[in-house]
This record gives C-alpha cells, structure tokens and sequence, in this order.
C-alpha cells in the first residue's frame, strides 16, 4: 500500500503525521471518501468542490489547487494497481502546538489512501437493513453547518454504538428540532406515493454525492424526487426507504425501531434506483491510466 502524504509516498508503516497535527488533537480538518469503479474514480470534480467548500467553511486553505488534487487522487490509485478501491482524501490543519489556536499551524497536511470497500454484507442489499433512530441528534447549522465534512464525527460515533448495542448496523439522526437529518455515514430517502423524498441540507444533511446523484438518475428516469421534511412519523409509513453513500452505494431499508417498513422487504423503486446506479457508476468519473 502506497500512501500519500504532502507530496511523498509512504507504505502503511510509515505513513505518519505528527501528534501535533491538529486533525488528531482537535479534529481540525475535512476529508472526502471517494470510490474508484473498474479504473474510474467516480464524481471526483464533486468530490473535491465539497472538500475546498467544506475547507472554506472553516477557513482552512489546502495548500494545492483542485486541479493537483485530482492528480494526488488519480496518481495515489494508479502507484496501488487499484482498479476497484476506496479513497480516503484528508486534509488537516497541520501541525501546530498543543493550543487550540489554528494560527500556528502553518500549513494544512493532505493525505491520500486507497484502501479495500467496507460495504454492508451482500445479503442485506437483497433482504434490507434494519435501523434505529438514535437518541444522539444532529446539530444544526447555528452550531455547526453538517455540509461540512469534517473530521469531526464523534455524534457519528456515538449514534453508531446506540445502534449496535440495539442490534443494529446504522442509525437514523434527527436535528435538535426531531426532524429526520441523515443517518451516521449515508443520506436517507423514502419512497411515497411512487416520489422519492429526501430531507432538505437545512434540516442537518451532508450534500452526500451519492445523493445528488439519485436525484439527477431519478429525474432522468421520471421519477419525481424532491427535498421535503421528514418526520419520523413519514419514515415509519414509508412505502420504501433507502440509504445512500459512498461506501454503502444503496441499502435498502426494512426495519426502522422495529416497525416494518413497506412489505418487509426492498421495494421496487428502490431496486430500479440501484440498478440505474449500478449502471452508471463505471462511466461518470475521472479515468486513472494503468
Ligand atoms: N452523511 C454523512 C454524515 C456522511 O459521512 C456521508 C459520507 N459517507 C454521507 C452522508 C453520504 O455522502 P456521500 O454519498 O458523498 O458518500
């Protein structure tokens, strides 16, 4: 494994970066996972215009032009041979001193690893996912604007255990308001009345780019979608609900605290959905020449 670091290549062992590094003391920093699909890093523009607005927002400057990180992307996936990878792009602070102040770090650490899928085990794509609301709610943008993805993901974390400890692989977060935000690591949709339904970015989602693209499939496809304010009250007499994201593509969803969602299994717009976005993903991204 060939990892990236501020311009050098490194092997797993020694691929570090200082304790100092204000990404570990205080999760001061923004990251991208990205997929590469048979030799094609999928939507990688979009990637990186959310990793320099994500960057923006907390007035961090990476220190290369997005036109080098796409080289960074593409050269980390061509050194590692991987024509099906994941891609952890992450850019810190740097390194400064053990004061919180971002002043003294005086320039921002990329870092870029390609690395194995973790999706859901295969079956759950054929049988559907079960998922709990978790107690651990999503801020919303007076606190902390959750379009940033930052290395800040302990709610996540946390929403992640509640759902473990309940038998469970992922969690629904609601905002500080109860309205249904996004799930630990993946946008949630629901399907009513035949229309696709997201919550709006406002009501505390990631702009999830696997998200976005549904959203254009399912306009090209005629199916109507649309941002609307969910409830959990809508999740629970959905007709259909999935999740969607970088690692996980699109999971259905079966079971949501326990109340049976649809018939109990993966409906058949949510299939459509994923088969349209099976199709696509070979051919809408950046090549990376082997
Ligand atoms: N929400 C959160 C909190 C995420 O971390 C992610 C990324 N894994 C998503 C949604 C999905 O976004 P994307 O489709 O860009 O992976």
């Amino acid at each position: 494994m060939q990892i990236y670091i501020d311009g050098a290549f490194h092997d797993r062992q020694n691929a570090k970066i200082s304790v100092f590094d204000h990404g570990l003391l205080y999760g001061d920093g923004v990251f991208e996972g990205i997929r590469v699909y048979e030799g094609c890093v999928f939507r990688l523009r979009e990637h990186l215009e959310r990793l320099y607005e994500s960057a923006r927002a907390i007035a961090l400057e990476i220190p290369i032009p997005p036109e080098a990180m796409i080289d960074v992307v593409v050269e980390t996936a061509r050194r590692n041979g991987r024509r099906n990878a994941y891609i952890r792009l992450v850019v810190t602070r740097g390194e400064g001193d053990l004061g919180l102040d971002p002043h003294n770090c005086k320039r921002a650490t990329v870092i870029c690893i390609v690395d194995d899928v973790k999706l859901y085990p295969e079956e759950l794509y054929r049988q559907g996912l079960k998922v709990i609301t978790a107690s651990t709610r999503q801020v919303g943008p007076g606190t902390f604007d959750a379009r940033i993805k930052s290395l800040n993901y302990l709610k996540s974390v946390l929403a992640k255990i509640e759902a473990r400890r309940a038998g469970a692989l992922e969690a629904v977060m609601l905002n500080e308001e109860g309205f249904v935000a996004e799930c630990t690591a993946d946008n949630i949709f629901i399907v009513k009345r035949g229309a696709l339904l997201t919550p709006p970015l406002w009501d505390g989602a990631l702009a999830g780019i696997t998200r976005g693209t549904i959203l254009e499939l399912a306009a090209r496809m005629g199916i109507p979608a649309r941002e609307e304010r969910l409830a959990r009250f809508d999740l629970f007499n959905a007709d259909e609900c999935f999740l969607t994201g970088t690692g996980a593509e699109i999971i259905p969803v079966v079971d949501i605290d326990d109340r049976r969602i649809g018939e109990g299994v993966p409906g058949p717009v949510t299939m459509r959905v994923l088969e349209a976005f099976r199709e696509m993903i070979t051919r809408d991204g950046v090549r990376v020449p082997f």
